[in-house]
């Protein structure tokens, strides 16, 4: 692998995103950018951003879009992002995507890939229930469901535009899983294969 990993994880709450993120962090040697942890770090410590944010987070809605910007630019600057990054939990809504776009050739950064997570509904609100996070409980996780089908599945069209989506079956061991996802990177980023790497998939 010679090329820097840029990749988004789109996908619903609790497609596993987390886990295979943190999975493909170690394993490629650069940082998890995940929003949901910075937020949920900034709350128990009680920072500003944790006050302003910590509503929002307890009823399943998104924090505002000018929270989460300044957020994102300043953790995609710190040193450890030079060199790749996996973004898991940003961009959630249409405005961050085109924020995010724009941030990224202000540094000189692109997004390879963007790769949605697929888990069925019903596995997915009986995994959450186990995880037991604050906002794990049954009516908080029906609404992000709801605001994940309203304002971030969008994003799967917008990436697909872009000939960035790559869809991959969620509902499967963790380790099958990170194997597919392995598969992506290295075949898009192995300048052997470079433009005959899988197709991005026509699926949702
Ligand atoms: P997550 O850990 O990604 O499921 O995020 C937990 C909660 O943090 C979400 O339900 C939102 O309230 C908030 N959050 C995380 N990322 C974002 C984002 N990019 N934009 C707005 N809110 C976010």
């Amino acid at each position: 692998m010679t090329q820097a990993v840029r990749v988004i994880f789109l996908g619903p709450p609790g497609a596993g995103k987390g886990t295979q993120a943190k999975q493909l962090a170690e394993r490629y040697g650069i940082p998890h950018i995940s929003t949901g942890e910075i937020l949920r770090n900034a709350i128990a410590q009680s920072t500003l951003l944790g006050q302003k944010a910590q509503a929002y987070v307890d009823r399943g809605e998104l924090v505002t879009d000018d929270l989460m910007l300044d957020m994102i630019r300043e953790r995609l600057q710190e040193q450890d992002a030079k060199n790749g990054w996996i973004l898991d939990g940003f961009p959630r809504n249409v405005a961050q995507a085109d924020f995010l776009e724009q941030l990224l050739g202000e540094l000189n950064q692109e997004a390879k890939q963007a790769i949605n997570l697929e888990v069925p509904d019903g596995i997915i609100l009986n995994r959450l229930l186990q995880r037991g996070r604050k906002d794990d409980q049954e009516d908080t996780i029906r609404r992000r469901l709801e605001v994940y089908r309203e304002q971030t599945a969008p994003l799967i069209e917008f990436y697909r535009q872009r000939d960035k989506l790559y869809s991959v079956d969620g509902d499967r061991s963790p380790d099958t899983v990170t194997q597919s996802l392995t598969d992506i990177l290295e075949a898009a980023t192995s300048p052997s294969n470079g433009n005959c790497a899988s197709a991005p998939s026509e699926g949702s």
